[in-house]
């Protein structure tokens, strides 16, 4: 069953009226369930964490297409991942369906200082605050998946979103991310923002297997890219072992 941010993808090729090849991309053959080259392919490692918590993906008009687009990577690893295009103009009503859904309690994942301060929190309540009987609705992170111009003009123009909190993140680890360089360092990747808000959540094992999931990609995207073969037993891979290891030994 194809994921949000895939079915996404293929709804937004359906409408493109040339191929879309991305600038630096490969322009080869290429797996639907990775969007790598066939020899590259790491469908086999793909690992998926029961959580809590879920993701709401709104992604700019291209973002689905770029072969670096790493929300794909959140949504192989969360279940509760939903995905919607997002335009000025027209709103799904489906994402209105969900932000109202009395199941989820969303958060707006957005720098503080550019919303009004009474919105902005810096923490949500942990899983393990909900399991003595109480009623807490489970976290729906909502994450521009978008480059960070594209991200203010969202967060600006969504006035469905007004009425929710901002969930303002202060990162302490420094990017590892190496596909896009944008040049600031307080910028994350999409999978970084979402691991981030894992941790918040308590959820450290999807943190964990985000982080090295994300290192897995990069390792077999950057050596596709370089037409090396991909390290199997290199330090990602070991690493995503390792946390995979450690969630079977806590279940
Ligand atoms: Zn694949």
């Amino acid at each position: 069953m194809p994921h949000a941010v895939s079915l996404l993808r293929a709804a937004r090729l359906a409408r493109s009226t040339k191929p879309f090849l991305a600038r630096g991309g490969f322009k080869r053959e290429r797996c639907a369930g990775c969007r790598l080259v066939p020899s590259h392919c790491m469908c086999a490692v793909r690992p998926s964490v029961p959580t809590r918590a879920g993701v709401c993906l709104l992604m700019a008009d291209i973002e689905p297409l770029k072969p670096t687009n790493t929300g794909w990577l959140v949504a192989d690893v969360v279940a509760d991942t939903f995905a919607f295009g997002w335009a000025r103009t027209e709103t799904d009503p489906a994402l209105l369906a969900l932000l109202s859904d009395p199941q989820w309690q969303p958060y707006v994942v957005f720098p503080g200082q550019y919303a009004a301060p009474e919105r902005v929190v810096m923490s949500v309540p942990a899983s393990s605050d909900a399991a003595g009987g109480d009623v807490a609705r489970r976290p729906l992170f909502i994450l521009f998946d978008a480059t960070w111009a594209e991200a203010r003009k969202m967060f600006r123009r969504s006035p469905y979103l007004d009425r929710l909190p901002v969930l303002s993140l202060q990162p302490e680890q420094v990017t590892q991310y190496r596909l896009r360089n944008s040049g600031r360092d307080d910028h994350f990747c999409t999978s970084e923002v979402a691991a981030m808000c894992m941790s918040l959540a308590g959820e450290q094992a999807v943190e964990q297997t985000l982080e090295a999931y994300l290192a897995v990609f990069t390792h077999h995207y950057l050596r596709a890219k370089n037409q090396q073969p991909v390290a199997w037993d290199g330090a990602a891979h070991q690493r995503l072992r390792e946390v995979s290891a450690l969630r079977e030994q806590v279940a």
